[in-house]
């Protein structure tokens, strides 16, 4: 059974058969802390829900910000969240809030149902949000979610009386990739301004260190994920998804996409014609969805594909995340063209072919203009650059250089528009940059100025908020001892201006719940010696140890002459 509540739109179309639950099935609230059009958008959240709905143990039901009222959490034994973002955080508490669910796990009765979370945030680093949670699934979800609820089942069978203690200690000792944060002992050096010196299970049967969960390259390669549900009413209007390529081997060192993801797997290509043949019976919109779709080594053929479709279905539209631009070919552009796009979207993240190279972008300069030639003879209209301020080793002159290459590009092709989006470095847990210090708000914005006045009337530009980049940067390197601090700046409004006020207001009262903000975010962590302490998502494996990530974010021997 289906269990979605319609919200503004209730023609959500359902692509696949649901299975009947049983009568002892164990009933999930699955929820996106977003309203249901995002929701509804979110491939990986939707595809898991598909996943759980199939199986008759389970009784899955979506929940998003503007449906969660229609239920009470005790409907539910277990509530999960899909967290995709360092700041879902304060959608989440609003959740409990007016679920009435205690804040702090550990404050919650037996009769509260088990509140978990996993998603590109949990993965990487759950700590600063250890004490909201009673666990979390460290990997990818297609397996480890339905073993993890199996397991709960069996086990409550067995155990009708169990307390929650025990049945978290249980699924802690059974199921790979279930992390219980309160099983484990963290100690500090000092807790108002001191790194963690300890991390340590309180029981003998808790794994130290949980390795991340991976679908299978064999299974992905047969299996694509797919849209269960087509709406109007989300981010992509009536567009069937499919999963292109998973993460991304180029192993750029800020990117969290390619270090949280590995191996990088995609489809076959004769599954993922399937895929798309399927979806076209119930819409004429296909969105290829990866880090970087072009990777996919059989894409060629894909565009093949796509354009013997597109030459029988004249009304077919195409839409994809972005590519990399050195992979773009007149034929790819041309598959684009046809499916309707107006626009191509590239991350170059810095005009300086130096500065590229220190972060693994080894990108030469002239396939960029050989890219904004293509783009220009296939008729497409804009090009949209990402680029990133504040990277390690960044100079003003770095800046300038990719305010100076997207004027050259302008000039080279000037029927082509130009639109140069631009975030700020978060240093990322689990990157080979997690030691690497984030430039303070004031170098940020003077260097954002600088792009500003060189794309004056020549390109757009669309620079992200320094502020909340700043935030992210706290949470993303965070630790649990943040607690405090996110609930206070919750409850100041979660305002740009209130995350000092909230640190200051806990410091006023006479203890100071941990280091300041700027010590997460702006700190240098290899200053001394880089594993002289031990980082917050220690407990957490990815895939590549410590001592691996420490030399691949070193300066590439080129440019160091060592
Ligand atoms: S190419 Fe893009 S997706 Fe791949 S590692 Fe680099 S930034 Fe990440």
């Amino acid at each position: 059974m289906s269990l979605i509540t319609p919200s503004k739109n209730d023609a959500v179309q359902q692509l696949y058969t649901s299975a009947v639950p049983n009568s002892d099935a164990v009933s999930i609230g699955w929820t996106y802390p977003a309203p249901q059009n995002i929701a509804m958008s979110s491939l990986g959240y939707l595809s898991l829900f598909q996943r759980m709905d199939q199986n008759p143990r389970i009784r899955a039901t979506q929940v998003s910000t503007d449906t969660l009222l229609h239920y009470q959490p005790n409907e539910f034994d277990l509530i999960g969240f899909s967290m995709s973002f360092e700041l879902d955080i304060l959608a989440i508490l609003d959740i409990f809030h007016q679920w009435q669910l205690p804040v702090i796990a550990v404050e919650r009765r037996e009769h509260h149902p088990l509140v978990f979370a996993g998603g590109p945030v949990p993965i990487t680093n759950p700590e600063p949000y250890a004490d909201f949670f009673d666990f979390f699934l460290i990997g990818e979800g297609e397996d480890l979610l339905n073993e993890l609820i199996e397991t709960y089942q069996d086990y409550q069978k067995i155990h009708p009386t169990a307390s929650r203690h025990q049945l978290l200690r249980h699924l802690a000792a059974n199921v790979a990739g279930c992390y219980v944060p309160s099983l484990y002992q963290i100690e500090y050096a000092s807790l108002s301004d001191g790194p963690i010196t300890h991390i340590q299970p309180k029981y003998e049967d808790i794994p130290a260190v949980i390795e991340k969960r991976i679908f299978s390259r064999q299974e992905m390669a047969q299996t694509v994920t797919q849209s269960p549900f087509l709406t109007e009413d989300c981010v992509f209007p009536n567009t069937f998804l499919v999963e292109v390529m998973r993460g991304c081997a180029h192993r750029c060192r800020f990117c969290l996409a390619s270090y949280s993801m590995l191996p990088a797997r995609g489809p076959q290509l004769e599954p993922l014609k399937e895929a798309i043949r399927f979806g076209l019976q119930y819409t004429n919109k296909i969105g290829l969805l990866g880090a970087l779709i072009a990777d996919n080594p059989e894409f060629p053929e894909l565009c093949e594909f796509l354009q013997h479709e597109m030459h029988q279905r004249p009304d077919l539209k195409l839409s994809s995340a972005s590519l990399r631009i050195d992979t773009l070919t007149p034929q790819i552009a041309e598959t684009f063209k046809q499916g309707g796009q107006q626009q191509l979207t590239f991350a170059i993240e810095s005009g300086s072919e130096r500065l590229r190279r220190r972060i693994n972008k080894n990108l030469k300069q002239d396939k960029i203009f050989d890219a904004a030639d293509i783009m220009a003879r296939s008729g497409i209209k804009a090009m949209k650059l990402y680029g990133m301020v504040g990277l390690p080793d960044e100079s003003d002159e770095d800046i300038e250089a990719l305010g100076t290459l997207v004027q050259d590009l302008k000039k080279a092709q000037p029927k082509l528009e130009f639109i140069l989006g631009c975030s700020s470095f978060v240093p990322k847990a689990a990157t080979p940059f997690q030691w690497q210090p984030r430039p303070d708000n004031k170098t940020i914005d003077r260097r954002f100025d600088i792009l500003n006045k060189m794309l004056l009337k020549k390109a757009k530009f669309r620079p992200s908020s320094t502020k909340w980049d700043f935030l992210q940067a706290v949470l993303s390197r965070g630790d649990r001892r943040l607690t405090q601090l996110i609930i206070r700046f919750h409850q100041f409004g979660a305002t740009l201006g209130s995350l000092n006020r909230a640190y200051k207001s806990l410091c006023d009262e006479g203890a100071t719940p941990c280091p300041p903000p700027a010590w997460y975010a702006l700190r240098d962590r290899a200053e001394k010696d880089p594993f002289a302490e031990r980082f917050p998502w220690d407990m957490i494996h990815l895939g590549v140890d410590k001592p691996l990530l420490y030399q691949e974010g070193l300066p590439p021997k080129s440019l160091t002459g060592v």
